[in-house]
């Protein structure tokens, strides 16, 4: 059982944390409780600061060893010894731009399998902009912008993101809960922890997310790339947010207007079926992403 007790899985929202030392030495500290997100499923690891004693240890980067969540503290830092009760922070901007760029990967992800019947076989974020990779046969003309607008109009509804764990045997009984190419959750895990973005798309996922699509940004599918026989990777980048839909009547200013007429904001009536019938359920996709 490792040592630290992850505060991130269980809110994606703390920044800032009392933790004891339990292991300090150049290649990493051990905390008992943490909020660093070590990195995985695409989504880079946190950067931080860890104060105590009137100094600080500048975390770079934060990673798993053998079970054990490792705070890399930049050379030469101060570092604590065992013992020693330490103020943790994470970054709260670079985590903030990362959770964003991870939820609206999922809305991509969500979009092109509901729409196209892909599966992801790779994928990468950095703040604000990523890539994924579909296996998908052909790229229908118009395919860029038919993305773009059906994942801002998923955006738009600001859709709940749950996350939630789920024993291993019921997790993958939900159709589809595997959305990559091959099951990379491994045989060992008793939890199966999952992203839930409310009626459009749900994934075993470690990752950290935002609340709601409302709070992802807009989303530009930057680029098509086709690297191979059935193998597409899209491009994206993160913008500012849409409105959302609590703000009718009451929208900042310096928010863009909507690029279709608004809409009466009505919670719930309406726009989701709106969404959903915009285009079929994809054909032949059942049954594609079975845990396998
Ligand atoms: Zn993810």
């Amino acid at each position: 059982m490792a040592t630290t007790h992850r505060l991130e899985l269980d809110d994606q929202t703390l920044r800032e944390w009392d933790a004891v030392v339990v292991a300090a030495g150049p290649d990493g500290i051990i905390l008992d409780r943490s909020a660093f997100y070590p990195g995985g499923g695409g989504q880079p690891p946190d950067h931080g600061v860890l104060i105590w004693d009137g100094v600080q240890t500048r975390i770079v980067d934060a990673r798993k060893d053998d079970g054990e969540l490792l705070l890399v503290p930049r050379d030469g830092d101060p570092l604590p010894v065992a013992g020693t009760t330490v103020r943790g922070a994470v970054e709260d901007g670079r985590r903030t731009a990362l959770m964003r760029t991870h939820s609206g990967l999922h809305v991509l992800c969500g979009v092109v399998f509901r729409d196209f019947g892909a599966l992801v076989t790779g994928g990468n974020m950095d703040e604000l902009s990523a890539r994924m990779d579909f296996n998908l046969e052909a790229v229908p003309p118009g395919f860029k912008e038919s993305v773009e607008e059906a994942c801002n109009a998923e955006l738009r509804v600001d859709r709940k993101i749950v996350v939630r764990s789920l024993p291993r045997a019921e997790a993958f009984d939900i159709p589809d809960i595997i959305r990559t190419a091959t099951n990379l959750v491994p045989d060992d895990v008793k939890d199966v922890r999952i992203v839930d973005i409310v009626g459009l798309d749900q994934q075993a996922d470690g990752g950290t997310h935002v609340a709601s699509t409302a709070a992802v940004g807009r989303i530009s599918v930057v680029k098509v790339e086709n690297k191979g026989k059935g193998f597409r990777r899209l491009r994206i980048a993160i913008g500012d947010l849409w409105a959302s839909r609590a703000g009718c009547g009451q929208r900042s200013r310096s928010w863009p207007a909507p690029a279709r007429p608004t809409r009466t904001c009505s919670p719930g009536a309406g726009r989701r079926d709106r969404c959903w019938s915009r285009r079929s359920r994809p054909r032949g996709a059942a049954g594609r992403a079975g845990p396998g």
